[in-house]
């Protein structure tokens, strides 16, 4: 802990009373992470939270914990993951400085061992007493032992070393897997998606070929939450998730895209293709009842509006996903729980 001073602790105190005030103000949850929303809105240090937040509030849209939970898991979830890839980075780096020095010192002692073993041969060579012998021999067994010694140290430091770098590797894995993972349903997250599409969109256009992008939204999700609470919602969440996911081949990218809308990437599959697979995603999920944990009652079904575009070229990403937005939109504008597929755009 470093030393604050008095002006620091006064800033402290008045971010943290706004902060306070805030989450009071807008009756949510006082949670660690709510109070670090509102303080680092407060305190200004993260400007896109900032910019978010302040979004938000301009748009009308209420402030919830819903809401706090999305932006805290998009800025500042990410954060900390940053934060361990730069501790392990720095853990790798202090590794490597001490076993390089370690490396240079045994170059060193090896050389002037040689030196040494040289220097005994030629001793041995002239020597003209049983005295001059044994004591040139003794200087040999002398540097070989601490030769062996410091090699035996090298050793136990490499493997120390390795051990080290084992283990952050699982760390930094386990890190990379969360920074891509939605917390709620275990599918990809928006970050992952967004990385995925631009991957393919530029695999597919050099290898010219065929891929096709689903955009599934839940139909009236905002009245089931309110009927039966945020928490079945969330179950909700997660059942329409693993269905998509049961449904699915190998390659294929499942990725939550926000609030109640999930994102598919089908590669190499043409409209017509997207559109059966659309179909029995949208009808794996109406088959199935929502029931309410603890008394086990059937709550209801849900329904799936989706829309399908196939990759025509799209330079962005954003192009693509446009054209997939509006044959959804068109799905909900004909009666929900259907497909639309895209008109070609070619
Ligand atoms: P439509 O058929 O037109 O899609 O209607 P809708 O009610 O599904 O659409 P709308 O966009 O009006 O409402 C979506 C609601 O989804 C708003 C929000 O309360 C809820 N929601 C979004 N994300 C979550 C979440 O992570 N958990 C829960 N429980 N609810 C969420
Ligand atoms: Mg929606
Ligand atoms: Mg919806």
């Amino acid at each position: 802990m470093s030393f604050v001073n008095e002006k620091e602790r006064e800033h402290t105190k008045n971010v943290s009373g706004k902060a306070l005030e805030r989450i009071a103000l807008e009756k949510v949850l006082p949670s660690p992470e709510n109070y670090e929303l509102w303080f680092v809105y407060y305190a200004r240090s993260v400007p896109e939270v900032v910019r978010v937040i302040d979004g938000i509030v301009e748009s009308g849209q209420k402030i919830n914990d819903y809401v706090c939970g999305e932006v805290h898991s998009r800025f500042l979830s990410d954060l900390r993951n940053e934060e361990a890839v730069r501790n392990a980075g720095e853990q790798v780096q202090n590794a490597i400085f001490n076993v390089s020095g370690m490396v240079e010192g045994v170059k060193h002692a090896t050389k002037s061992y040689g030196n040494t073993l040289s220097d005994v041969s030629t001793k041995i060579g002239v020597a003209k007493s049983q005295e001059e012998l044994k004591a040139a021999m003794s200087v040999a067994s002398e540097s070989t032992r601490s030769m062996l010694e410091q090699n035996q140290r090298l050793e136990e430091m490499l493997r120390e070393s390795s051990q080290i770098m084992d283990e952050l590797k699982r760390d930094l894995e386990h890190v990379r897997r969360e920074a891509m993972t939605d917390g709620l349903t275990g599918l990809a997250n928006r970050k992952c998606f967004d990385d995925e599409i631009d991957n393919i969109i530029q695999d597919s256009s050099e290898r010219r070929a065929v891929f096709s992008l689903l955009m599934l939204d839940i139909d009236y999700f905002k009245s089931f939450n309110d009927n039966f609470g945020h928490q079945v919602g969330d179950q909700v969440l997660r059942l329409v998730a693993r269905t998509l996911k049961d449904g699915l081949k190998g390659k294929d990218v499942a990725a939550r895209y926000g609030g109640e809308e999930f994102s598919i990437i089908l590669p190499d599959t043409d409209l017509s293709g997207a559109v059966i697979v659309g179909n029995a995603l949208r009808k794996a999920v109406a088959g199935k009842d929502v029931i309410n944990r603890s008394t086990g009652k059937v709550l209801g079904r849900i329904t799936l509006s989706v829309g399908v575009a196939e990759f025509s070229g799209e330079k962005t990403a954003e192009e693509l996903i446009v054209r997939a937005d509006e044959a959804l939109y068109t799905a909900k504008h004909n009666g929900r729980n259907q497909v639309a597929a895209a008109p070609s755009s070619r």
